[in-house]
Formats: C-alpha cells, sequence, structure tokens
C-alpha cells in the first residue's frame, strides 16, 4: 500500500507536521499577512516593466546577485567587513541556517511566541526546539532566557526585533546579555525594520555570534522573496555552500534593484503605515473590552474580553475582513488577535465592523 512506503520512507517529524496553512483570502479585505497595502504609481510600475524586458531568461540568473548586492550595500549603511546572501524569502534563510548545524549541538532556542517559522523548520529538521515563554506583557523574562541557555546550550537562538506577533522589540540590553551568554550564533531577524526604525547592525562589529536578516516583504515585496543574511564571513561562507546555485531568479534580481533604486517609494508607504498604526490604536483602545499592546510593526496585536476570539475572527470575515486568530496558538495570546494595518479605507472598515460584533 502506498500509504506504508510514505510512512517508511518520510521522516517521522515531517509525518506528524501540519503543511503551513495559508487561507483563502480571495475577496476578502487582507489584514492578515502584515503585506503593504498600497501599490506602485502607474509611473513606477512602467519603468519597472521596461526593465524586466531586459531580462534574458534564456541564460541562469547571475548566481553571485552582483548587481543588486552592489546596489544594497550603497543604500545600506552595513559595518565595515560584513558579508551578506540572499534567500528567497527570509524563511529560507532561517532553513540554511538549521541545515548547516552540526548534529552534535543540535537545539534551537527563541521567545515564544514568536514567528512561528523557528519552530516549524527546527521540528521538520528533527532539531530540538525549546521555546522560553515570553512575560504576561510580551517583554522578555530575561532570567528564564539565560537560565535555558545555561541548560540546553543552544546552537542557535532566533530573536525577531521586533517580535511578531506581538509587536513589540525586546529590550537591547536584555539582548546584549543573551548574546553574551549565548555559547552558538544568535539570529537576529529584522523582518520589521521599516516599522521600527533602529537596527541591532552594529552589533554585528561587537559580537562575531551575532547575525541578521532583513527582508523586502514587509517592506512592500511579499511577492518577490527575498531575505538578506548579514554578518561575519566565517559564517555567511559555510550558510552560503547551502544555498541552491540559482535560489535568487533573475526577474527577483532586476525587480529588487530597480526597487531599490526607487526607495524613497517604499519608505515613504512604510511613514504612511506608521502613522496608520498609530490611528488604529487610538481607535482599538476607543473600543469597550479591547486591550492593545504598542507596536513597532505593521501590525496590532489585541484581545477581547466578554467574547471569543475565534467567534469575533469568524464574525470578521463574513464582513469580508480577514485577520489573523492567535488563540490557541500560545497560552499568553488566549483570545488574542493580529491585524494588519491597511490603508484608511480597509482600517476603518476594520474598526467600524469590530465595533459592531462587539456591541452586538
Ligand atoms: C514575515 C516574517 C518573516 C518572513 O519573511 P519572508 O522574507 O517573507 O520569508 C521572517 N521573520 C519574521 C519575524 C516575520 O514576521
Amino acid at each position: 500500500m502506498i500509504e506504508d512506503r510514505v510512512s517508511k520512507l518520510i521522516k517521522p517529524a515531517i509525518l506528524a507536521a501540519k503543511a503551513y496553512h495559508v487561507p483563502d483570502s480571495s475577496g476578502f479585505i487582507k489584514l492578515d499577512a502584515m503585506e503593504n497595502p498600497y501599490v506602485w504609481p502607474e509611473e513606477i510600475r512602467r519603468e519597472w516593466s521596461e526593465q524586466l524586458q531586459q531580462a534574458e531568461l534564456n541564460r541562469y540568473p547571475d548566481a553571485n546577485v552582483s548587481q543588486l548586492r552592489t546596489r544594497l550595500t550603497e543604500v545600506l549603511s552595513l559595518p565595515e567587513g560584513t558579508a551578506m546572501m540572499f534567500g528567497n524569502g527570509s524563511d529560507e534563510l532561517i532553513q540554511i541556517i538549521l541545515m548547516a548545524l552540526n548534529k552534535s549541538s543540535n537545539v534551537v532556542m527563541a521567545p515564544e511566541p514568536t514567528f512561528v517559522m523557528y519552530r516549524l523548520l527546527s521540528t521538520m529538521m528533527e532539531l530540538n526546539f525549546v521555546g522560553v515563554p515570553l512575560n504576561k506583557d510580551f517583554s522578555l523574562n530575561l532570567a528564564a532566557m539565560l537560565k535555558s541557555i545555561e541548560q540546553n546550550q543552544p546552537a542557535v537562538i532566533f530573536i525577531a526585533w521586533p517580535n511578531n506577533p506581538t509587536g513589540n522589540a525586546f529590550e537591547q540590553d536584555s539582548l546584549e546579555q543573551i548574546i553574551k551568554a549565548a555559547p552558538g550564533l544568535v539570529v537576529i531577524d529584522e523582518a520589521y525594520h521599516a516599522f521600527a526604525q533602529k537596527s541591532m547592525l552594529p552589533f554585528l562589529l561587537e559580537y562575531d555570534n551575532v547575525v541578521l536578516m532583513r527582508t523586502l516583504s514587509k517592506l512592500g515585496l511579499a511577492g518577490l522573496r527575498l531575505g538578506m543574511l548579514f554578518g561575519a564571513s566565517s559564517w555567511i561562507t559555510e550558510f552560503d555552500k547551502l544555498r541552491l546555485p540559482y535560489n535568487i531568479g533573475t526577474l527577483n534580481q532586476l525587480s529588487a534593484k530597480f526597487i531599490i533604486q526607487n526607495i524613497d517609494l517604499l519608505e515613504q508607504q512604510a511613514a504612511k503605515i506608521r502613522n496608520n498604526r498609530e490611528s488604529v490604536l487610538t481607535g482599538l483602545d476607543s473600543i469597550a473590552g479591547i486591550e492593545t499592546w504598542l507596536s513597532e510593526a505593521n501590525f496590532i496585536l489585541f484581545r477581547v474580553s466578554g467574547k471569543n476570539a475565534n467567534d469575533v475572527h469568524n464574525e470578521l470575515k463574513e464582513k469580508n475582513i480577514l485577520i489573523k486568530n492567535l488563540h490557541g496558538t500560545h497560552p499568553l495570546l488566549e483570545n488574542c488577535m493580529r491585524v494588519t494595518i491597511g490603508t484608511d479605507e480597509e482600517n476603518q472598515a476594520f474598526l467600524s465592523a469590530l465595533n459592531s460584533i462587539l456591541l452586538g
């Protein structure tokens, strides 16, 4: 029977895993996935498609991604001597880091709740994932982290900064203590850098056990899939061996290079999103029965009381609004949901739908 063959051949960790579920979102006001809600002006779209016409799709892509690399080095103020590699989204970079680990040290750690891919990919690779609970207010439990580091000697610690789904950026002092205590690598994941406007890039100079990730996804190019990993070349050289030779396609390289020349556009959009984040927060705070947390990202975490989050989530869907339900994903996230900041109209539609659901 085919089932027998499958279960004999496939790793138990994969058989036991659930596929990463992406809900069908067609027709919804989509506020579930931290996408930038704005499209490019007509003029920019035309220039972009002209650039794409230069692509020679009969040829393999530039394996070293050299032009894009040069452009990025110009716009990012990277510390002297920092090496860089690209992934098909930062998800791929997380996977590559995990694949590279020596079998002798198979513990991966992160504070939780956090970005689910750290745990998911570790589990699928049969690594031992240790999640250390955050405090109730979602601040880092430094004492618990340090104790767990001591006990578990993790090969890698992932820190999303700001954290997803809580939106806060942990205290830098605490992070430095973690970096100093870590026997292995600390990966700082700055997926929300554009909305936090602060970075731990300077730490790459100070600590040789830190690497840092960014992505273009949350900045406005989720469809492109481009993640970046920065760090000392001693680390990057090893990780780069695991990268499939042409993981960044020609169209992706051209598009990323083009948009980086127009980075002002994305930065203006990010500024608008940061402003709108404050109005959504004010809007949420004015609804009775809602608890919110401050966010330095392009989403807001909130909790409903007096009503179950599953019901509220479903009723929002009935009103054509899709946000992320976090109830049941972690004990600290009881009745919590996460809403991505959209356009003014989308935010308004969300707030008035939520208001009427909670009143009803
Ligand atoms: C969304 C997200 C990512 C994934 O980024 P991609 O580049 O789209 O793969 C990585 N880290 C965190 C913390 C995220 O929230």
